[in-house]
């Protein structure tokens, strides 16, 4: 597990970096904003612990940067005690959780740990295609951000698109996954649900995520 730690107060940030790096984590230090806010981006971090008061750019736009950018790693802030609106303005942002100065190592470690777990059970059923996610256990569906809400069958068709993505599936071929029963390719059903599914996750022109393929049928296309 790898950690960045972005805190530019030395005792502070040598007092976590040492304290974790006994537990086993690898950790990384920025002590600038600037700084920080490039190496955020690295997908080598599995969680970054954020000071909020930084020499160039502070903690809480460079949080609201990547959430803008749709980075969703866990991010745990610092911040000095006394200052509850720079905490609340945080977690508004998207922190994942927050610790006030002074803190105890124990207690540090207690919420790293917390949130890699939390992490890691997210992780692993939630599947993000561009700005679309579809959380495979709750079955929720979000783009850009915004909840939508499908129906069973709706579901169960972008789910089969998302588990098939870049490749081309015929109608029969959706029809026989999704609906289970012999299709009759007389009927145009398969394309009334497609462009009823493409309404309701926003898909257009210049943000399409199915598209059609001309003779044969759909893809989803990733990239
Ligand atoms: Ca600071």
């Amino acid at each position: 597990m790898k950690i960045l730690l972005i805190e530019d107060e030395v005792k502070v940030s040598d007092f976590i970096k040492r304290g974790l790096e006994n537990e086993r984590f690898i950790v990384d230090v920025c002590y600038s904003g600037n700084e920080g806010l490039e190496m955020a981006y690295s997908p080598a971090y599995d969680i970054i612990i954020l000071d909020i008061m930084l020499p160039g750019i502070d903690g809480l736009k460079i949080l609201q940067k990547l959430r803008d950018d749709f980075i969703q790693k866990p991010v745990l802030i610092l911040t000095a005690r006394d200052s509850i609106e720079d905490k609340i303005q945080g977690l508004n942002l998207g922190a994942d959780d927050y610790l006030a100065k002074p803190f105890s190592f124990g207690e540090l470690l207690a919420r790293v740990r917390a949130l890699l777990r939390r992490s890691a059970n997210q992780q692993s059923h939630i599947i993000q295609v561009k700005d679309l996610n579809i959380d495979l256990m709750t079955h929720e569906v979000k783009r850009d951000g915004y909840a939508i809400e499908l129906t069973a069958k709706e579901y169960a068709l972008l789910e089969f698109f998302i588990n098939n993505s870049d490749r081309a599936l015929n109608r029969i071929t959706i029809a026989e996954h999704v609906w289970q029963y012999d299709f009759d390719p007389g009927t145009n059903f398969i394309d009334v649900y497609i462009n009823r599914l493409r309404k309701k996750i926003g898909d257009c022109n210049n943000n399409r995520l199915i598209h059609t393929v001309r003779g044969y049928g759909y893809i989803m296309k990733t990239k």
